[in-house]
């Protein structure tokens, strides 16, 4: 019995020294950096502006684990990724990857909606129930100039042979402390003017701008990622799974074309799938998520961007403000 005892006190004492370990790996060594104050259940309320969202608290048991989940995928993002794209993903039903894009989704932005972003000048609160067509995580909630910064992205990281550069994923708002203080080598701070340009550099690049919601990020809006499609996470649950992981921007491809050359870049290029090149360039209008990156590839201004109220609402705060 006395033996059964030691046992057991010496086990506990393994585990709390684990636990006590991997939280200072966690922390950086420090008992407890700001950011994780304030992340913490109750620590939201307790701050002002941005965290302050008491309508959208988790109940229940998902009032503890959504902010441990947070930690784990705000602090380990590589990992947190690398095992839902690898091991996770290719293993869940059809239904349990809709169950996960409810929680976890993005919404396609044109060029000009993504920098109205970085530009914001009033501060906006809002659940998004008609523009984020999924039911839970949609609430908008940024300050006027929104502090950004700029973080690995972790898509590219868990795939073989990563497109680059890899530091394109703009966390926004409340989010930006918390990835700072716990990633110092793998992320920076970014002016507007740099934001701006990180977003004009990766628009030329063919890449996609996307406004991404959590669950266990406040269910709110927290980055601006810019997403190639050999590498996004999110384009591959629709063109390899089918599931609908990343909302239309409400815009579609228009092609005039009488200006098409067939030279067949276009479809090169669309994230989606959306374009075929036969003799002509034609739309796919079911895959055409709006993205806009066909437009500014075509060189000679086949193709332009139009409004679809059958693609939904876009996220523009330019119209959310007034
Ligand atoms: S969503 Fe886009 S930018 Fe963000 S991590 Fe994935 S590919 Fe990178
Ligand atoms: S990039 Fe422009 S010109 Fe070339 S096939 Fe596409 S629409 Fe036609
Ligand atoms: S057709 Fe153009 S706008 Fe539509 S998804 Fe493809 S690249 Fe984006």
């Amino acid at each position: 019995m006395a033996t059964a005892a030691i046992v057991l006190v010496c086990v506990v004492f393994v585990l709390l020294a684990l636990v006590a370990g991997v939280w200072l790996v966690g922390e950086r060594g420090h008992l407890l950096l700001p950011s994780t104050a304030r992340s913490l259940p109750g620590g939201a309320r307790r701050s002002r502006g941005e965290g302050e969202t008491p309508s959208r608290q988790p109940a229940g048991r998902r009032r503890y684990l959504d902010p441990l989940e947070g930690y784990v995928y705000g602090r380990w993002t590589n990992q947190y990724i690398r095992v839902l794209m690898h091991k996770i993903v290719p293993r869940l039903s059809d239904q349990g990857r809709q169950r996960l894009a409810d929680k976890y989704h993005g919404k396609v932005l044109t060029h000009e909606q993504a920098k109205a972003i970085v530009q914001l000048d009033t501060p906006i609160r809002r659940d998004l129930e008609q523009i984020i067509p999924y039911p839970m995580a949609r609430d908008f909630i940024l300050n006027a100039s929104p502090e950004i910064a700029a973080y690995e992205c972790a898509c590219r990281h868990a795939r073989e042979n990563p497109c680059s550069p890899t530091q394109v994923c703009m966390v926004m708002g409340n989010s930006v402390q918390f990835i700072l203080e716990h990633n110092p080598h793998n992320s920076r701070r970014l002016t507007q003017e740099e934001a701006l340009e990180l977003l004009k550099a990766e628009h030329e690049r063919g890449h996609v701008h996307s406004a991404w919601f959590k669950d266990v990020i406040g269910n709110r809006f927290y980055a601006l990622c810019n997403c190639c499609k050999c590498c996004c996470g999110g384009i591959e649950m629709m063109t390899k799974y089918g599931v609908g992981m990343v909302a239309s921007s409400g815009y579609v491809a228009v092609i005039e074309s009488e200006l098409c050359n067939a030279c067949g870049l276009c479809e090169q290029v669309c994230p989606f799938d959306a374009l075929k090149v036969n003799g002509c360039a034609t739309l796919v209008w079911a895959k055409c998520m709006g993205c806009g990156v066909c437009v500014d590839q075509c060189m000679t201004g086949a193709i332009s961007l139009g409004r679809d109220e059958d693609k939904g609402v876009p996220l523009d705060v330019r119209e959310l403000v007034n």
